[in-house]
């Protein structure tokens, strides 16, 4: 179960594809106890609790999450093989002292970045327009002696697809080894894009055997995630997004949204299930159904067991659908599957057997990879 508080819905940056609505509202105390109180009725007794901070900016609110994880391990039913906690943040708001709580508390830190400086500073900047990319990058430098498998997540969007490569490489210059590419689901993707996608992908392919063969393998999420389904025949149901059932996010006010890309504006309306002050058995059901698929193309295609068509938030954003996926995610994810087997056969012939990705469970979150990898 997956539990995303989006704690403030203020932030100090400025991000021109930002889909949150700034403003001052901070989650209070007594609507953060509901949440806990609803997350342990929740969660059948046998499933794993999965908690992240979110924003806005969520460090900013750090006194907040020292407060809400104190409720969590404080709960009668809490156990600490179950929970894991997660935030992600901008990069700008980093220290040693607040690298030292994150651990002492078990959160498990990731740090959004698009990429080297020109690409960073396209699209994340501070309200008067000022770069980011210097104080991130100084940021991510020393968030990873803390937590050295910590992931990066990177947006791209139409006007950056094309330098996806060079990301690779900047991460991987700066000792990021697990690297998340995620596309602007709010952006236009035009055909041209979606043609541009499978030369993009081979070409991080090549970097990823590169990186392998030199025995500094990177995880990329978009490749990663698809060599497991390959090895395993396809995604398990657990796998698979569960918006509304087995996930759900939580605005400042307290209304409930089946995912916290859905909070938008928290106007109460659009994708709400209701407010956790109402109690959890009040919430609405949600119309996602990653069991099924509404597009006549996808019922048929021989990748559907590979496919991410069932990522709701994705879906509606690109076709106003939770069900129907749209022609770029239908083309990354082919892209994605063909790279991913193309780079099997490679290093299959080579002698790498790839039994972590076997036993890792990869698509379950960032943060419960991560927190089994440090475990490690
Ligand atoms: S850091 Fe996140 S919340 Fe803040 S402006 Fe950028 S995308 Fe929006
Ligand atoms: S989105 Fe595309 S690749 Fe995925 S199952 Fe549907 S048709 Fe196949």
């Amino acid at each position: 179960m997956k539990y995303t508080l989006a704690i403030t819905q203020q932030c100090n940056l400025a991000c021109k594809y930002c889909y949150i609505t700034k403003d001052q509202k901070v989650m209070s105390p007594e609507i953060a106890s509901c949440i806990v109180d609803f997350i342990f009725q929740r969660t059948p007794p046998e499933d794993n609790i999965d908690i992240g901070f979110f924003g806005g900016e969520p460090l900013l609110e750090f006194g907040l999450i020292e407060k809400i994880v104190a409720m969590v391990t404080g709960h009668q039913l809490y156990d600490s093989k179950r929970v894991l906690f997660s935030t992600v943040t901008n990069g700008t708001i980093f220290s040693d002292e607040l690298a030292e709580k994150l651990k002492k508390d078990h959160i498990t830190l990731g740090i959004s970045c698009d990429g080297p400086p020109r690409l960073q500073d396209f699209s994340r900047v501070f309200p008067d327009g000022t770069a980011t990319s210097a104080i991130v990058e100084e940021n991510i430098r020393r968030a990873l002696r803390f937590f050295p498998f910590m992931p990066v997540n990177a947006v791209y969007r139409p006007e950056t697809l094309h330098s996806l490569p060079e990301v690779i490489d900047y991460f991987a210059g700066l000792g990021v080894r697990n690297i998340y590419l995620n596309h602007d689901i709010s952006a236009r993707w035009s055909k041209a894009d979606v043609d541009q996608l499978h030369g993009i992908y081979e070409t991080i392919g090549r970097k990823y055997i590169d990186f392998y063969r030199a025995g500094e393998p990177r995880h990329i999420s978009l490749i990663d995630s698809k060599i497991v389904v390959l090895l395993r025949g396809g995604y398990h149901p657990m796998e698979k997004c569960r918006m509304g059932k087995g996930e759900f996010a939580f605005a400042p006010s307290g209304n409930v949204y089946p995912c916290e890309r859905l909070i938008g504006s928290d106007d109460g309306e659009a994708h709400c299930l209701g407010n956790i002050a109402m109690g959890g058995e009040m919430l609405a059901g949600c119309r996602h159904d990653a069991e099924y698929a509404v597009n006549e193309v996808c019922r048929t295609c021989g990748l559907r067991d590979y496919c991410m068509n069932w990522c709701g938030c994705t879906n509606f954003f690109a076709t106003g659908d939770y069900n129907t996926a749209g022609p770029f995610l239908c083309g990354s994810e082919k892209a994605a599957i063909q790279t991913a087997h193309g780079i099997l056969e490679q290093l299959g012939r080579e002698g790498f057997a790839f039994s972590d990705h076997l036993a890792g469970t990869p698509l379950l979150s960032i943060l419960g990879e991560v927190g089994v990898l440090s475990a490690q």
